[in-house]
């Protein structure tokens, strides 16, 4: 039987997965790290922290000497490193893609109009989140960087590069086209990095990595005398789409990580909506492009995180459960979900967070509950968007290691009333790499049967509050923001 190697680089951790060709985990290691916080806004990680525990997780899962055909990667998307062509160190921490410290530089390009050239090029929206101005403070703020990099002797990598050139024996510098499509220098048209916007941000091409498929080759893993050629490369977002099985039009998956990202295949087409929702590569895949629209909600998993490690209100993320009133009610208290600021659809990276509403009868079921239906309402904002725009919402599939807690999943369906289906295998960013590299291998997307474990339905009771209850929460976030010059 033969198995596949998945690598999924997240931003809480690093994970190894070795598939068998049923698609079933065969064995799994999971390796968290640290994160950095040095100045408000500010994400960081260190580079040797996420080689380091990615090799470790796969060292964990090799050992069993199960002969392995391919691998794939999925990674965090956007976070940014570079790194010496001489020596192949990095030169600067990892920035992480919720990192804000660059949002006077994308006020400034809005302000000066760049908007819609960014966005007919690359389908985003102006933001910190994005590679590009990361790159360029990298550039403009460590000593020696930008004659360097004129001298073409540095290199630019999401992680997935960094992994590749670090860990395979050509030590290529390649990424694929959906991490690209995250860097806002990547043209979705023409799929090729864009010269005026490497201009615009003062970007060598020379530092930028070679784009192919997703299922193309990126070259041979070396570790533990073992050689294993990677053949899928797909950022965690769009692996997740794939994992799901979401090939066709109007397909819906959304994943509950570290941020929630919901995302719709348009197929061929690339659609634009206005409203702060962002046109990016689904996958391509034996030779053909899928588009997405995405809304990208920055804070969600890290929320259960904070009420855990600094309001200590639980010791384990499993055991918010408890605390969450499966009703809904939060006795009027409501959270504003923006330690990064907020991503889809307000894009407002001054924005803080905060709760409202709270009397002395609060307590903490009712900060608890609050939070999880801030991730519930951010969701909603979305599915509003997309209907409003004629894309139908039918049903979601939802991955992501929240999806875990069945009162969370239970909340979302009531609170968008739609059916909500959850694979067996909720680890659909690792799946969706080893079913890259299967394709690559020459696995017929049409032989994929994806399991379901479970379905939500709706309950249609609790319409009229969650209606009038979404509402209040709206209001409280446009009133913060009214009040942010
Ligand atoms: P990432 O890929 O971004 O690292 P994961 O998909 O592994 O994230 O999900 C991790 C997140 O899920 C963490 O932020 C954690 O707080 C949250 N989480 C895990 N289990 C639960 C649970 N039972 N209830 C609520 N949140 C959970």
């Amino acid at each position: 039987m033969s198995n596949f190697l998945a690598i999924d680089q997240g931003t809480t951790s690093s994970r190894a997965i070795v598939f068998n060709s049923q698609l079933s985990a065969v064995v799994d290691s999971q390796k968290e790290y640290k994160l950095s916080y040095p100045n408000d806004g500010w994400v960081e990680a260190d580079p040797a922290d996420i080689l380091n525990t990615v090799k470790e997780t796969v060292s964990n899962v090799l050992k069993y000497d199960n002969p392995i055909n391919a691998c794939g990667i999925t990674n965090q998307r956007e976070s940014t490193i570079v790194w010496s062509r001489e020596t192949g160190e990095p030169i600067y921490p990892v920035i992480i893609w919720q990192d804000r410290r660059t949002h006077q530089l994308c006020k400034e390009l809005k302000e000066s109009g760049y908007e819609k050239i960014v966005r007919d090029k690359t389908g985003l929206v102006i933001d910190p989140y994005f590679s590009a101005t990361k790159i360029k403070w990298i550039l403009d703020n460590v000593s020696g960087a930008r004659d360097l990099a004129d001298d073409g002797k540095l290199m630019f990598g999401t992680i997935d590069s960094f992994l590749i050139y670090s860990m395979t024996k050509e030590k290529g510098h390649y990424t694929d086209v959906t991490n690209a499509s995250r860097t806002m220098l990547f043209n979705i048209n023409n799929m090729e990095w864009d010269k005026d916007l490497l201009d615009l941000f003062n970007i060598p091409i020379s530092m930028m990595p070679h784009v192919q498929p997703c299922d193309g080759n990126f070259g041979t893993l070396d570790i533990d005398s073992k050689s294993i050629s990677i053949k899928g490369v797909v950022g965690d977002q769009q692996a997740a789409l794939v994992g799901q099985n979401c090939f066709n039009y109007g397909d819906i998956k959304s994943t509950y990580g570290t941020g929630c990202f919901l995302m719709v295949n348009t197929k061929e087409n690339i659609i634009t909506l206005e409203e702060g929702l962002l046109t990016t590569v689904g996958y391509q895949l034996n030779n053909e492009v899928s588009y997405a629209i995405e809304g990208s909600i920055y804070s969600c998993g890290n929320i259960i995180q904070w009420l855990r490690d600094k309001m200590k209100f639980f010791d384990n993320a499993k055991d918010s459960e408890v605390f969450l009133n499966g009703d809904g009610n939060s006795k009027n208290v409501h959270f504003l979900p923006a330690f990064n600021g907020l991503g889809a659809p307000y894009w407002n990276s001054d924005i803080r967070g905060g709760f409202y509403g709270i009397t002395q009868d609060s307590d903490n079921t009712d900060l608890i509950t609050a939070a999880f239906k801030s991730i519930c309402y951010q969701t909603k904002d979305i599915t509003d968007l997309l209907e409003k725009n004629n894309i139908k919402i039918n049903s979601l599939f939802i991955d992501g290691g929240m999806t875990a807690n069945k009162t969370f999943c239970q909340l979302l369906s009531n609170i968008l009333q739609v059916n909500i289906s959850m694979p067996e295998n909720i680890e659909s960013t690792a799946l969706g790499a080893c079913i890259v590299s299967q394709i690559a291998e020459g696995l017929p997307i049409d032989d994929l049967k994806l399991k379901l474990e479970r379905l939500y339905r709706p309950d249609t009771a609790s319409i009229s509050f969650y209606e009038s209850d979404y509402l209040l929460w709206k209001e409280y976030i446009e009133r913060t923001i009214s009040t942010i010059k």
